[in-house]
């Protein structure tokens, strides 16, 4: 069957069409700038990206545009919206309603929306795309995919905070963990690729992308995960700060005169490696700016790198042991001086890389650990989207 995964922003919408038994991507592509002026890029497996600039003033004319170009005569997908079986969305919050993927109804709109003020700038734009698909194709099955579903396994004392119960009671002020998915995806991809029982395996997953998360997955089930109740938590990432001193943010509110959503906004915009470096949040452009003599962007790498080394021990402790660690996600996948930098803070583990594999592994699975090495460390590429089209199979 042919899935169409919709990964819905407030001003975007990225889109791919899979076929689910060959698993191939049959078109992909994104709108932007909906509600502005509004530009879709659309390209069918094999052929050239187009780029279209229209109106979209709302999501509905960006997904109409998206089922146009699906279907145009010449570079079409597909023949007719028929060919379309399925659509999957990706919802980021569903709190802790919901621990698995489900069949799109009302009832879960509205619990989903009762979601909304724990991710307020994207779950609304995940039900305003839900609805644009509803409008569009009304008697074809839907069905939301958390991010956060993933981590729902987690035990009280992993996702409790050290703060008053009342605010978990009255607010669910809890840890919540994001990139679930991912995490499900790499973890289960992980144990197949070096052929361990995932019911009965200790695995991290580093997804070190531009946002990053590790996850402690213990025979199968998240036990820990880095984000929090919102994605600030945890690594330094390429524009948001990860752990701090809660108290850096009052000190800096009266140094710097901000209210609170200025101090949000230099906390998740401002700060991480684009922060720290002055030079950029994307790892290459940090790479290259090292290279060329910038000691902060030296440091700031630095910084990422020892960041994610002590997640790791943290969760060979929440564990009591590792049988492998996976690296994925933009940097984990295709940056092996950031891979090597991690791993030289865990030789204690037992952990000896194999530099040559290592050096040339980008964008592909790999054994990036030596054969003798106590803990195995793999290099497994993530796919959100083919995981949301895969739960949705399963669901539909
Ligand atoms: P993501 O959020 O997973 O798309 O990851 C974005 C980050 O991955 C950026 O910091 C990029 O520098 C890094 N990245 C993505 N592709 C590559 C690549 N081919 N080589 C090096 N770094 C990459």
């Amino acid at each position: 069957m042919n899935v169409l995964v919709i990964n819905c922003g407030s001003s975007s919408l990225k889109y791919q069409l899979i076929d689910s038994e060959s698993e191939e991507v049959l078109a992909k592509g994104l709108c932007e700038r909906i509600g502005i002026d509004g530009r879709l890029t659309y390209q069918k497996a094999g052929l050239d990206k187009e780029i279209t600039d229209a109106a979209m003033p709302t999501h509905k004319e960006a997904i109409q545009m998206v089922l146009d170009a699906l279907v145009n005569e010449k570079t079409g997908a597909i023949k007719s919206l028929s060919e379309i079986n399925a659509v999957g969305h990706r919802v980021v919050h569903g709190g802790e309603k919901f621990a698995s993927s489900v069949v799109i109804t009302e009832d879960v709109i509205k619990t989903v929306e009762e979601c909304n003020d724990l991710a307020p700038l994207h779950n609304p734009a995940n039900i305003i795309g839900i609805r644009a698909c509803q409008a569009l194709m009304p008697n074809v099955p839907m069905v939301g995919v958390f991010d956060t579903a993933f981590h729902q396994t987690m035990p009280a004392k992993a996702y409790l905070y050290g703060l008053p119960y009342e605010y978990y009671d009255k607010y669910k002020v809890r840890r919540y963990g994001f990139h679930g998915t991912s995490h499900d995806f790499v973890s289960k991809a992980t144990a197949e690729y070096l052929g361990i029982d995932y019911n009965n395996s200790k695995i991290i997953v580093a997804h070190l992308g531009n946002g990053a998360s590790i996850s402690a997955v213990l025979n199968g089930k998240c036990v820990d995960t880095s984000m929090g109740l919102t994605p600030l938590e945890g690594l330094v990432m390429g524009t948001r700060c990860g752990d701090i001193d809660p108290s850096i943010m009052e000190f800096i509110a009266k140094k710097e005169n901000l209210d609170i959503d200025g101090v949000m906004e230099v906390l998740n915009k401002k700060s991480g490696v684009f922060g720290m470096s002055g030079v950029s949040s994307d790892f290459r452009d940090l790479t290259a700016a090292r290279e060329d003599g910038n000691e902060k962007a030296a440091m700031a790498i630095d910084v990422f790198c020892y960041r994610v080394a002590k997640y790791i021990g943290s969760y060979v402790a929440a564990m009591n042991g590792v049988d492998a660690i996976a690296f994925t996600a933009g940097i984990g996948e295709n940056t092996q001086h950031i891979r090597e930098n991690v791993l030289s803070y865990l030789g204690y583990l037992g952990i000896n890389l194999d530099k040559e594999v290592n050096d040339s592994a980008r964008g592909v699975e790999a054994t990036i650990s030596t054969p003798d090495s106590k803990v195995k460390v793999v290099v497994i590429p993530t796919n959100e989207e083919l995981a949301i089209c895969r739960e949705t199979v399963r669901l539909v």
